[in-house]
């Protein structure tokens, strides 16, 4: 189910569309999965376009919603994303994912949490400054350092949060 994945990391804007366009050429086997009209749009698709991207984009979006509906919010979560605190996609986002370990003291606001459904890894950490989330997705390399206490740095400036991931409109609020 590449596919699935290659579509979802797109709506959520992991995946340029430069990239995005030159998978669908260059895997024509997906007409057989995602159908005719989507694919046929897809290839006539003129991604330098940005009204129509957001249109392709909201059209594979109710793809996935109807056809692959997702367990949990991991696949809406850019690689590296921000939320607000209580706003309904940090909220989504935490119902399925649990605290696992601290930084610790002196990094009080980072976090190691994974999902119970799919098991993705995330950092987080939290900005009592700007009341925001921030998420950094982990690989299996990246969780086995955390757990031997070699945590990534990227969270570590507390005052610089802010500057690291931002506020750039996701795609949708899902
Ligand atoms: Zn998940």
């Amino acid at each position: 189910m590449e596919y699935v994945n290659i579509l979802c990391q797109f709506v959520r804007g992991d995946l340029t569309n430069e990239k995005f366009e030159k998978y669908i050429c260059d895997n024509q086997l997906i007409e057989s999965n995602i159908g005719n009209e989507l694919y046929q749009s897809l290839i006539k698709e003129n991604f330098k376009d940005r009204n129509a991207v957001t249109d392709i984009k909201s059209v594979i979006n109710n793809f996935l919603l109807n056809n692959h509906p997702p367990k949990c919010k991991c696949c809406f979560i850019r690689n590296l994303d921000r939320s607000g605190f209580g706003s309904d996609f940090s909220e989504n986002i935490f119902l399925h994912l649990k605290k696992t370990k601290d930084k610790g003291k002196k990094y009080w606001w980072i976090s190691l949490y994974e999902c119970n459904t799919c098991h993705q890894g995330w950092l987080v950490a939290q900005d009592e400054n700007y009341d925001d989330f921030y998420f950094m997705r982990l690989d299996s390399v990246k969780i086995q350092d955390i757990e031997s206490n070699n945590w990534p740095i990227i969270f570590d400036n507390y005052n610089s949060l802010s500057t690291i991931v931002s506020t750039s409109s996701r795609f949708s609020d899902y």
